[in-house]
């Protein structure tokens, strides 16, 4: 198979919605409400078979991009933790020039305080100084502009220090937030991680959907109704196996190779099909006495849509056939193995 197309058709299915898959795993109608768990298992180890390449694709896109973002938020984060300490600078300078600035109040006020006094005293003096009062007069007047400059000074650095006290308050909280969110990402990109380090692959899946196939056979025999299967390209197949045949089909002709072929029939044609096929009998007889090798009514894994007869351009799979080598080497990544004496037939047995 092409890498290349491969990993388009990857992409494509991991694009897919859930809606596009519900016809093979959704939660089953009245009439398919038999369908056991095991079969329903079986296909969804085969969509995760089917998908994983494209579901780690996908995971190692969120990394990269979760990457990028903490890349970006602690960048975010030197810059405001920046700002931060030139704010607490501008704070303590601010601070600092406040209390400065308020003990030049108070002696600019102890020194009115003093003139008001000598003034004061002046005043009471016999006999009375009219020059000296002159001067203590002028010297209040002197003291009360110093007062009055510095209460100024006063307002404006109270109004330097609030406005710094603020700016520190919003640099403290930017940090903050700056922090929360890139320790915010690190734990997703941990969560991403784990996801990958603990995705399963496609063969595993396929595996593991193997090993549970022939439970799926023993279980869904009982309860089989035709309610259960679905079409794909026109090949009536059992809708938990539909969606791994129809990327068998969509993938095997993505590499020049065109199949089709037969799948459900009823018992009764399987009763017709004992004739035809020159069958000793109808219900005894193995399937290898038949002209065409054909199971026992009841026992055939095309009663329950779980076995396909292939064909590729019109005839049937012959050992020799380009289709047969291809299904050789990837029909069991869609979970289809070959019945080693009928090389058209393909089930997920191999029965
Ligand atoms: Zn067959």
């Amino acid at each position: 198979m092409k890498k290349r197309n491969r990993a388009i058709r990857l992409v494509a299915a991991a694009a897919m919605t859930v809606a596009s898959v519900a016809p093979v795993t959704a939660v089953p109608g009245p009439a398919q409400a038999a369908v056991p768990d095991v079969a329903k298992s079986y296909a969804g180890l085969m969509y995760r078979s089917l998908t994983a390449d494209a579901t780690m694709a996908q995971l190692r896109t969120t990394l990269a991009t979760q990457q990028a973002d903490l890349k970006r938020r602690n960048t975010d984060a030197a810059k405001a933790q920046r700002a931060s300490v030139a704010a607490q600078k501008r704070l303590a300078t601010a601070t600092t020039a406040h209390a400065a600035v308020f003990e030049k109040l108070k002696s600019a006020e102890r020194a009115l305080t003093d003139a008001k006094n000598a003034l004061a005293r002046q005043s009471k003096q016999k006999p009375r100084n009219n020059a000296a009062i002159a001067r203590a007069k002028r010297a209040v007047t002197a003291a009360t502009t110093v007062r009055d400059t510095r209460r100024t000074r006063l307002h404006q650095a109270a109004a330097e220090l609030r406005a710094a006290k603020k700016v520190a308050g919003t640099t403290t909280t930017a940090v903050i937030n700056a922090l929360a969110a890139a320790g915010k990402t690190e734990a997703a990109i941990e969560q991403t991680e784990k996801r990958i380090a603990t995705a399963g692959t496609a063969a595993g899946y396929a595996a593991q959907a193997a090993a549970i196939s022939a439970s799926v056979v023993d279980q869904v025999r009982p309860v089989f109704t035709v309610a259960d299967t679905t079409t794909v390209y026109g090949i009536t197949v059992h809708k938990n196996v539909a969606f791994a045949f129809k990327r068998l089909i969509d993938d095997a002709k993505a590499d020049g190779i065109a199949l089709s072929g037969g799948g459900f029939r009823t018992k009764e044609r399987q009763i017709e099909l004992r004739t035809i096929n020159g069958c000793p009998d109808v219900w005894t007889a193995p399937a290898s006495s038949c002209r065409v090798p054909t199971a026992i009514p009841g026992r055939s894994l095309h009663e329950i849509g779980l076995a396909v007869d292939v064909t590729s351009g019109g005839k049937t799979l012959t050992r020799k056939s380009k289709a047969f080598t291809w299904m050789t080497a990837h029909a069991a990544e869609y979970g289809f193995v070959n019945l080693p004496s009928e090389a058209w037939h393909w089930s997920i047995t191999g029965g």
